[in-house]
């Protein structure tokens, strides 16, 4: 804590005075009585996650308001509030980053008139109601009125335990708004915050799919793990030949087909939809029929005791690709465990690049865009790992 990180373990506390229950706000002292900071009791592993190291602050009206200005004023800065930009609107962003924005426990990403919440902690479930006044106050003052309409509430599935989750219940706590077309980069979704996965969309793969997006002219593509299809839509804009979207789920493949829909119209022709297992897919399919592959698979890992699995996962589909992928081939591989460190993702890519026995060069090294900051403190907020990589 001397270091600002905002955890404190249950380990390392010796004494707890009062009584304390679940998502109250405490305060922390060193042994030697001095205040070191204050923030969200839980009975967990992380007792304390801190909210401030600021000498008697309190967690108030004004607390919210400040940090979430400070939250929105980085997202203004990183140009992410472009609705009405005539070549290349943008209108989803996240706008709380948890611990990279100071609010541990908090996760706020914004669909246009919406701001989706999650709460990972009690601390900042008793404090919803607060969070979003202040945050529709915040966005009056620095947006104008009617920017910001909504504030939908999902913590039905991040609260930490099972009894927090059963009396969480989804809904507005601001408002009511429909699901609208969002632009990302010029690009359009329609996100479902009700139903998708997390808060609705993959928002931290903004800047990797411009990425894709320049490298694609002429291309034939392969975006297996597609989920919503961002990576396919970039790939189709930057001139791609052809692309091939693959994901297990017919729910992931309907909504990728609904956003081909919404930017290339009825009959794209460039576009195929294939609903199948990836691993099955990569295994089969034939050598030299793409030159261009992303992999983004799931966290194969959600903490470090399967990390055996995960990297043996990791090193399974990347060495289909480097196996299959045409000569002069470009392979986008990612990984968003993080229990997985870039270290252990580096290494099972080269152990299957190795495999292969291709030629392989890493052209690019990538991580989660500026709306997903992380704090120099707590190097636990940077998950998302990615290697653009030639194949010769
Ligand atoms: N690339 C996406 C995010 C991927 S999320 C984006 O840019 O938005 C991971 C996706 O992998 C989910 O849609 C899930 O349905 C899919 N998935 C999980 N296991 C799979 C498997 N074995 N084969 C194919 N798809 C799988």
């Amino acid at each position: 804590m001397g270091r600002l990180h905002p955890w404190v373990f249950s380990g390392a506390i010796a004494r707890i005075e009062g009584e304390v229950k679940e998502g109250d706000i405490v305060r922390v002292f060193s042994s030697r009585g001095q205040e070191l900071g204050l923030g969200h009791y839980a009975n967990g592993s992380i007792a304390v996650r801190i909210l401030s190291f600021v000498l008697g602050e309190e967690i108030n009206e004004d607390f919210w308001l400040e940090r979430l200005a400070s939250a929105l004023r980085l997202r203004i800065s990183c140009g992410l509030l472009k609705a009405d930009d005539k070549e290349s609107p943008n209108n989803v962003y996240r706008l709380v980053h948890g611990e990279g924005d100071g609010l541990s426990g908090l996760i706020i990403d914004v669909y246009g008139r919406t701001a989706v919440m999650q709460a990972h902690s009690m601390g900042m479930h008793l404090q919803r109601e607060t969070i979003a006044q202040a945050l529709m106050k915040v966005y009056e003052e620095f947006c104008g009125a009617g920017v910001l309409e909504a504030v939908y509430y999902k913590s039905e599935g991040t609260l930490p335990t099972k009894e927090q989750r059963e009396l969480c219940s989804d809904g507005f706590l601001v408002g009511q708004t429909e699901q609208e077309v969002v632009y990302e980069n010029g690009v359009k979704f329609l996100p479902d915050w009700l139903r998708g996965q997390k808060t609705g969309f993959f928002i931290d793969q903004r800047d990797n799919r411009s990425l894709v997006e320049h490298y694609a002219e002429g291309r034939k593509v392969l975006n297996a793990f597609c989920y919503t299809g961002g990576f396919s839509l970039y790939a189709l804009r930057g001139g791609a030949e052809r692309v091939d979207s693959l994901d297990s789920s017919s729910k992931a493949m309907y909504l990728t087909e609904e956003h081909i829909r919404l930017n290339f119209g009825e009959d794209c022709e460039r576009h195929r939809s294939i609903t199948q297992d990836a691993f099955n897919f990569l295994e089969t399919m034939p050598e030299n029929e793409y030159d261009l592959i992303i992999l983004d698979p799931p966290a194969f890992a959600k903490h470090r005791k399967v990390l055996r699995n995960a990297l043996i996962g990791y090193r399974k589909i990347n060495t289909q690709a480097f196996e299959k992928i045409a000569s002069g081939g470009i392979l986008f591989t990612f990984s968003c465990s993080q229990a997985v460190s870039k270290e252990d993702f580096r290494l099972a890519v080269f152990s299957a690049a190795a495999a292969s026995g291709r030629h392989v060069r890493i052209l690019h090294q990538l991580t989660q865009p500026a709306d997903h900051p992380v704090s120099i403190y707590h190097p636990e907020g940077e998950y998302l790992k990615g290697l653009v990589l030639q194949v010769d």
